[in-house]
């Protein structure tokens, strides 16, 4: 299937692509875990990349549209592709639009995952994630702690808590979110894509996109 997962900063959208993968063999696609691994790496599209994510801002428009068309291209997208985090703006949005039709591909379903605003700080504030530029397991020092020693439970590198999870800069992403990423709601509600779905717990999340996916195969 190819999807994409809308919503505000805290409302989901990693942990859910990371189990959808596993429902059909579709690869997430993080435009933030690829920007984070530039700039952990120190590479050039990292250098550019980091003030901007550092304060809660967009990265440009031309650069993340560089990343996704070289990503779609690459042989795991064949079976399909889960978008998370990204787009992010309508101009996004229109030349994905152009990508798609070029690669002769379309989209199934755009998901909005939906989290009321208490819970989508609640969720910023104790979030953690993993170091490891290539893994970047998420956790929650709650409800899903990271190993003894604030170790991944996957491959053993440090769980931090993001740059841009500071009061300051999780203001800014909500704001950024609310003016420039959540008209995509209705963008893709005219294209005949859309489905809003309460994020509130994983397992009903989940179980919830599935009946949605399930539902599209049937036709
Ligand atoms: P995320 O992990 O999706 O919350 O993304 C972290 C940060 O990476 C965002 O706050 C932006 O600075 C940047 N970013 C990720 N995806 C995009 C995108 N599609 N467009 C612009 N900036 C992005």
């Amino acid at each position: 299937m190819r999807t994409i997962l809308l919503g505000a900063p805290g409302a989901g959208k990693g942990s859910v692509a990371k189990l959808l993968t596993e429902f059909d063999g579709s690869v997430q696609i993080s435009t933030g875990d690829i920007l984070r691994a530039a700039v952990q790496e120190g590479t050039k599209l990292g250098k550019k990349a980091k003030e901007y994510m550092e304060r809660g801002d967009l990265v440009p428009d031309s650069i993340i549209m560089e990343i996704i068309e070289v990503r779609l291209q690459e042989p795991d997208c064949k079976n399909g592709f889960i978008l998370d985090g990204f787009p992010r703006t309508i101009a996004q949005a229109q030349e994905l639009k152009q990508i798609i039709d070029r690669l002769n591909i379309r989209l199934d379903l755009v998901v909005n995952l939906e989290a009321p605003l208490d819970v989508l700080l609640e969720r910023l504030e104790t979030r953690r994630t993993c170091s490891n530029p290539s893994c970047q397991e998420i956790y929650n020092i709650k409800r899903n702690p990271p190993a003894d020693g604030g170790k991944c439970k996957k491959c053993d590198s440090p769980v931090i808590q993001r740059a841009d999870e500071t009061k300051e800069a999780i203001c800014n992403r909500l704001e950024t979110y609310n003016s420039k990423t959540a008209p995509l709601i209705d963008f893709y509600q005219k294209e005949g894509l859309l489905k809003n779905i309460l994020s509130l717990t994983l397992p009903e999340t989940i179980a919830a996109i599935k009946k949605e996916l399930n539902s599209l195969n049937k036709h």
